[in-house]
C-alpha cells in the first residue's frame, strides 16, 4: 500500500500543533503515513510577542519557532497554497521563486489563519501598516525611530510634530499592547532625543468606543487609566476615513498630522478559504465540532480560518485566538489519526482560560480562570504564560533573558535599517504572498498586490450566501 498523504496548510498555531502531534501519533502507531506541512514561512510565529518586537523590547528571532527543529519527521514545503481541488484531492502551491507545484493528498488540514481586515479606506493599504508579521513589527520600530530622527532636524514645526505623532487603530488586546509598547519606546525617545515630555503624541483610535472587549469593563477601565497617565490619547466612536503619507482624516472630519499609522483593527479568514468555494460562516470555513468540513471526507480545518462551533455556548463560534488555534491543532491531529484508524475522534470543546495582556513596563492585565488581575501580579502571570506557551526551550530562555535585560537596562533605540517599507505592506505579509508579477516594475507590482489584498479582504469580510 502506498503511504497515506496528509497535507497541512499553514504553520501557525493550529497547523504547527496539528503537525507536531500527528507525526508523533503516527509514529507511535507504526504508521507510514507522510505528513507534509506547506507554509510560505519556515517558522511558527508567536504573535503575542509582536507588540514587544515593534516596541524594541524583544528580538524578532525569538518570536519565531523554527519548523525544521521542532517538527522532526514532517515533510516541510515552503510555499503558498493558491488553490485546492477537492474532487481531485490535490492542491497547487507557489514557492519563493513563483514556481508552481502540484501536490496530491488523502487527508487535508486547512489552517491558513487570517489576514488584516482593511475596509474600503482610501490610502490605508498604501500608507498604513499592520502587525501580522515580523517584517511589519520591525518596520514599525525602525520607521518610528527614523521619524524621531527626522523630527529632530526638521525646521518645519508642523511637519516635525507630525513625525512625532503615532496613530494606532483598533483597541482589541493586540492594538492596546502595541500602543503600550510604543509608549514605552516614546518615553526612551524623549530622553535620548531630547524631546519635551508630551512631544510624542500616541493616539489610539477605536470606532466601537470599547477598549479590549475581551477583558471586561473593569480591567479595560484600569488599562485606560494607566495608559492615559502615560500619555496615550483615546479617540473613540471614530475611525479613519482617509490615509495619506503625512496625515489621516477621521470620520468626524478631524485631521491629524502623522507619518505613522498602525492598523490593528480586526482580521478576516485567509483568502484561500473563499477560493475553495466551500460554505462559510462570517467568512470562516464552516466545520463541525469534530473539525471536519461537512460533505468532504478527509478534509479538516481549524484556527482563525475556520468557524469552529463553541459547544460551551449555544450558537457561538470560537474567537480567533492562539489559545483556541493551538487546542484545535491538537484535536485536528487526533481526528485525522482517527480517520486513518488510529484512536477515536472527539469534538472540540474548550472553555476560554482567560486573556493576558502585557502593557509595557511594570503593567499588565489578565483574567486567568476569571480572576481579575492588574499591575505586577498580572505582569508575572502574563510573562509566565508566554514562557510556558512558546513551544521551544531556546526561545523561552532568550525571551526570559530579554525580560530580565529590560528590567535592568533601558531598551535600545536603534533602527537597524533592514526593514523595507515594501516588505511591511499588508499585501507583502506572510499570510498573503504577492502574486507572480516579477516582470512588472516594482511600483506597479506593489499597486497590483495592494489591490489584490484589498479585494481579498473585502471578499472575505462580505457576508456570503452561506453566512
Ligand atoms: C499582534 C497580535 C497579537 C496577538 N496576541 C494574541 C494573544 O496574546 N493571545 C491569543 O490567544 N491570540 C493572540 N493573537 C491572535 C493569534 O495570533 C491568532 O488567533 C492565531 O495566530 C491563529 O492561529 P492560526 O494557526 O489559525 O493562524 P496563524 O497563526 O495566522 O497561521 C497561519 C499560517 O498559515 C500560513 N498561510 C497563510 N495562507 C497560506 C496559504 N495560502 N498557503 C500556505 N500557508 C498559508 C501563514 O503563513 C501562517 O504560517 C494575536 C494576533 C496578533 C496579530
Amino acid at each position: 500500500m502506498p503511504p497515506v498523504r496528509i497535507a497541512i496548510v499553514g504553520s501557525g498555531f493550529a497547523g504547527f500543533e496539528c503537525a507536531r502531534r500527528l507525526s508523533k501519533l503516527l509514529r507511535r502507531h507504526g504508521s507510514n503515513a507522510v505528513v507534509t506541512l506547506i507554509s510560505p514561512v519556515d517558522y511558527l510565529l508567536y504573535t503575542p510577542l509582536l507588540p514587544e518586537v515593534a516596541g524594541g523590547a524583544t528580538d524578532p528571532r525569538f518570536a519565531t519557532v523554527p519548523l525544521n527543529d521542532r517538527l522532526p519527521g514532517v515533510q516541510l514545503i515552503r510555499a503558498y497554497v493558491d488553490s485546492v481541488d477537492l474532487s481531485q484531492r490535490s492542491l497547487r502551491c507557489r514557492d519563493q521563486e513563483n514556481m508552481t507545484h502540484e501536490l496530491s493528498w488523502d487527508r487535508l488540514v486547512l489552517t491558513p489563519g487570517s489576514i488584516s481586515r482593511l475596509f474600503d479606506i482610501p490610502g490605508l493599504a498604501e500608507h498604513g501598516r499592520g502587525l501580522k508579521s515580523t517584517a511589519q513589527a520591525l518596520f514599525l520600530r525602525d520607521h518610528i525611530i527614523e521619524q524621531f530622527e527626522l523630527a529632530r532636524i526638521d525646521e518645519n514645526r508642523e511637519r516635525a510634530a507630525a513625525r512625532k505623532t503615532i496613530v494606532v487603530v483598533g483597541s482589541s488586546y493586540s492594538g492596546t499592547e502595541l500602543i503600550a509598547q510604543l509608549c514605552a519606546m516614546a518615553s526612551v525617545a524623549v530622553h535620548d532625543f531630547g524631546f519635551e515630555p508630551g512631544d510624542v503624541r500616541l493616539i489610539l483610535v477605536e470606532r466601537s468606543g470599547r477598549l479590549m472587549p475581551e477583558l471586561g469593563p473593569e480591567l479595560a477601565a484600569r488599562t485606560e487609566q494607566v495608559l492615559k497617565r502615560r500619555g496615550v490619547q483615546f479617540l473613540t466612536g471614530v475611525t479613519l476615513s482617509r490615509v495619506a503619507a503625512d496625515h489621516v482624516i477621521l470620520t468626524d472630519g478631524t485631521r491629524i498630522g502623522t507619518y505613522t499609522v498602525a492598523w490593528v483593527a480586526g482580521v478576516v479568514a485567509s483568502p484561500l478559504i473563499a477560493a475553495t468555494g466551500l460554505p462559510t460562516v462570517k467568512g470562516r470555513l464552516k466545520v463541525g465540532s469534530d473539525l471536519r468540513v461537512p460533505g468532504f471526507d478527509g478534509v479538516f480545518a481549524g484556527g482563525d480560518a475556520a468557524a469552529v462551533p463553541d459547544v460551551t455556548k449555544p450558537n457561538a463560534i470560537t474567537p480567533p485566538t492562539a489559545q483556541h488555534a493551538t487546542r484545535q491543532g491538537k484535536v485536528l491531529a487526533r481526528n485525522v489519526a482517527a480517520s486513518l484508524g488510529y484512536g477515536s475522534a472527539r469534538e472540540y470543546r474548550h472553555r476560554d482560560l482567560g486573556t493576558v495582556v502585557d502593557l509595557g513596563p511594570g503593567f499588565a492585565v489578565a483574567n486567568p480562570l476569571n480572576i481579575q488581575l492588574s499591575g505586577f501580579a498580572a505582569k508575572f502571570v502574563t510573562r509566565l504564560y508566554h514562557l510556558y506557551a512558546i513551544p521551544r526551550n531556546a526561545n523561552r530562555w532568550a525571551v526570559a533573558l530579554g525580560y530580565l535585560t529590560n528590567i535592568l537596562f533601558v531598551r535600545p533605540l536603534v533602527s537597524i535599517g533592514f526593514a523595507q517599507p515594501s516588505w511591511a505592506r499588508f499585501s507583502a505579509s506572510e499570510e498573503f504572498m504577492p502574486a507572480p508579477s516579477a516582470m512588472q516594475p516594482l511600483d506597479e507590482q506593489m499597486y497590483a498586490d495592494d489591490l489584490r489584498y484589498q479585494e481579498a479582504s473585502d471578499r472575505a469580510a462580505a457576508p456570503s450566501q452561506s453566512d
